[in-house]
C-alpha cells in the first residue's frame, strides 16, 4: 500500500521557531557529549536569551552576547535557499549592504541590512548540523553516504521519519511559499535513498530517551 505524506506548510522546524514557541533543540553537551537541551530562558532578568542545559550532568550555559545588531537576509544566488543571518556591529558597519556568507552553502553573498530589534539574533542550523546559538553539533545528527542529516528534536525526527517513508509527498494547502521539507538535501529526498536514509533516522531515533 502506497503512502501518502502532506507536509507541514512554512518553516515549522527552523531553529527560532522551535525555540520561541517554547520547544526545545538538542546538541551534544560540551562536557560530556550527552543530550542537553536548549530552550528560552523565561526568567526576566535575562529576558528572550536562550539557555543549555545538559540532561546528564551540571553543565549549563547562558546564550553568549555576540553584540550583534543587523539581520542580513536574502535568497542565496548560489544554492537558491533562503537565509537570516545576524552581523555585529563592529562601529564598521557604514554601508547598507554587508557580506555575508551563506549558513547553507558558503558562498559570499551580498544583502541589506536590517536593525535587529533588541538585539535579537535570527540565525540558523548550518548544513553540518551545528547550532547557530552555541555553536554545537546537534545531539540528533549522522550522515548518509557524505550528506549531514540531523533533527533539532523528536518531533523534528518523527517528521523526517514520516516524510521520508512516503511514497508520495505532497505540498500542504494554501498559498505557501515554503513547506517543511524546504531545507532538506536532494540527496535525501530521493527514492533510491530512501531506505538508506531511513536506516540512519532510525538509529538517530535509539538515542537517549530522555530527550
Ligand atoms: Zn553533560
Ligand atoms: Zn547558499
Amino acid at each position: 500500500m502506497s503512502q501518502r505524506f502532506v507536509d507541514e506548510p512554512g518553516e515549522p522546524y527552523s531553529f527560532y521557531y522551535v525555540l520561541r514557541s517554547g520547544g526545545q533543540v538538542y546538541v551534544a553537551c560540551p562536557a560530556c557529549g550527552e543530550a542537553a537541551e536548549i530552550l528560552m530562558k523565561a526568567e526576566a532578568e535575562d529576558c528572550g536569551k536562550g539557555l543549555l542545559r545538559c540532561l546528564s550532568c551540571a553543565y549549563r550555559a547562558i546564550e553568549p552576547d555576540k553584540g550583534l545588531r543587523y539581520a542580513a537576509s536574502g535568497v542565496c544566488d548560489a544554492c537558491g535557499l533562503w537565509f537570516n543571518e545576524a552581523v555585529a556591529d563592529a562601529g564598521r558597519i557604514t554601508h547598507k549592504n554587508a557580506h555575508v556568507a551563506c549558513p547553507n552553502c558558503g558562498a559570499d553573498q551580498q544583502v541589506p541590512l536590517r536593525k535587529l530589534p533588541g538585539g535579537r539574533v535570527f540565525g540558523s542550523v548550518s548544513a553540518e548540523g551545528t547550532d547557530p546559538m552555541f555553536g554545537l553539533p546537534l545531539y540528533f545528527r549522522d550522515r548518509y553516504k557524505g550528506t549531514p542529516i540531523w533533527a533539532l528534536n523528536r518531533r523534528h525526527l518523527n517528521y523526517l521519519i514520516d516524510y521520508i517513508s512516503a511514497d508520495l509527498r505532497v505540498k500542504p494547502n494554501g498559498p505557501t511559499l515554503r513547506a517543511a521539507s524546504y531545507r532538506l538535501p536532494k540527496e535525501l529526498k530521493l527514492a533510491k535513498n530512501r531506505s538508506g536514509v531511513l536506516k540512519v533516522l532510525m538509529r538517530l531515533k535509539q538515542r537517549s530517551n530522555r530527550t
